[in-house]
């Protein structure tokens, strides 16, 4: 069956209705979640910083399918659940949030990160493939992507594409921790994780790339993960494994295509010769979030983008970007550092949109299995 989303709590992955905020002084115009809209507060642009004014009617959420549940079905980590909830709705309307939390587990959530009986959530490329919300394609919406090349055969090609960059705020007479903003996260798309306060940036994100030939020489994409660069050369020839380079730069064999995922404090990549897993040190996210609110006042902003190169012009059949699922705030209260003991036959749901989401933290509390109507089909 087929239902309407009406909120944005599980934003990037489903949307709610939106409205459209133009802004005063440079007149972009851009979505944002309507559930969380509130008018005595200041919007602030993304481009420019400078105050917006909400416009247009609003527009309706996005349409997802409900696969009812089989009666000895168990659910797995990340399904997205439809189910009824008297104790915050009323009867007949359905919610959907995310499984985090399985039967008999013990779960923890610690600076807005998941752990389950005492390891840290991490998910595997697959699964970060299966989540993530697409950003960005080239050439698809090849507007988006910055493309020079050399005059010669043997000058490189370079395809490059920002991640948004928080704007420095004018005017200045509001501080900046009481505007709404529609977006504290690392791309172009303000609308998808809907408004909230303070949001803490996610920088995951994944890269899938696929080549038109066989590579002839190196392949250099660079980017950067939790505020620091990382370098990554892939060459049709592996280098010995001796003589890969330290944490900032991995160096791979590849032919024609390979998948990049930087998530959970690590960087996966898999060619289609090797793989290459790293545990990454990463800024805390309490360290990040200080970068973050520096960088919002300002021009420079908190990241330089994503940047790939090829010697001589490689052909770049297609190149896809996206990011993971949720995003995380340490800021909320009762996500600090928290814990349950997960009983039988009972879930432990949450909203990807963590700071505007009720969920199991709160006043939904555990999901109990019998209230689970169906899963849901990503449109
Ligand atoms: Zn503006």
């Amino acid at each position: 069956m087929a239902c309407q989303i009406q909120s944005s709590s599980m934003a990037p992955t489903l949307v709610g209705p939106t409205r459209t905020a133009v802004c005063n002084h440079c007149g972009e115009s851009f979505g944002i979640a309507a559930d969380t809209f509130a008018p005595q507060l200041p919007i602030r642009c993304h481009t420019c910083g400078g105050t917006c004014q909400v416009k247009s009617p609003q527009t309706g959420g996005q349409l997802v399918t409900v696969v009812p549940l089989q009666d000895t079905q168990t659910l797995n980590r990340f399904d997205l659940v439809a189910f009824s909830a008297p104790s915050i709705s009323s009867a007949g309307s359905w919610h959907v949030k995310r499984v985090w939390g399985q039967p008999g587990e013990s779960l923890r959530i610690r600076d807005g990160e998941v752990w389950i009986n005492g390891r840290l959530v991490q998910k595997s490329i697959d699964d970060y493939l299966r989540l993530s919300v697409p950003l960005t394609a080239y050439p698809d919406s090849s507007s988006a992507w910055q493309i020079s090349t050399g005059d010669s055969a043997q000058d490189q090609r370079t395809l490059s594409w920002r991640f948004m960059k928080p704007a420095p705020v004018i005017p200045t007479d509001t501080d900046p921790q009481f505007w709404l903003e529609p977006s504290g996260i690392d791309d172009d798309y303000p609308c998808n994780q809907g408004l909230s306060y303070q949001l803490q940036p996610v920088p995951d994100f994944g890269i899938e790339l696929e080549l038109n030939e066989r590579l002839s020489d190196r392949l250099t994409i660079e980017t950067q993960f939790h505020h620091r660069p990382l370098t990554i050369v892939l060459r049709p020839e592996g280098w010995p494994v001796g003589d890969r380079g330290g944490s900032t730069a991995l160096r791979l064999a590849a032919h024609d295509h390979c998948q990049i995922v930087c998530c959970d404090r690590r960087v996966l990549v898999r060619t289609d010769v090797e793989q290459y897993e790293q545990t990454w040190d990463a800024t805390t996210l309490a360290e990040a979030a200080q970068i973050n609110a520096s960088s919002a006042q300002s021009t420079s902003g908190a990241r330089s983008g994503f940047e790939l190169s090829c010697t001589p012009a490689a052909p770049i059949k297609r190149l896809q970007l996206s990011r993971d699922l949720y995003v995380r705030t340490p800021t909320r209260t009762g996500n600090g550092d928290w814990s349950i003991q997960i009983p039988d036959e009972h879930y432990f749901v949450l909203g990807d949109n963590l700071p505007a989401s009720i969920d199991s933290r709160g006043s939904l509390g555990l999901l109990k299995a019998n209230r689970i109507t169906g899963i849901l089909q990503r449109p």
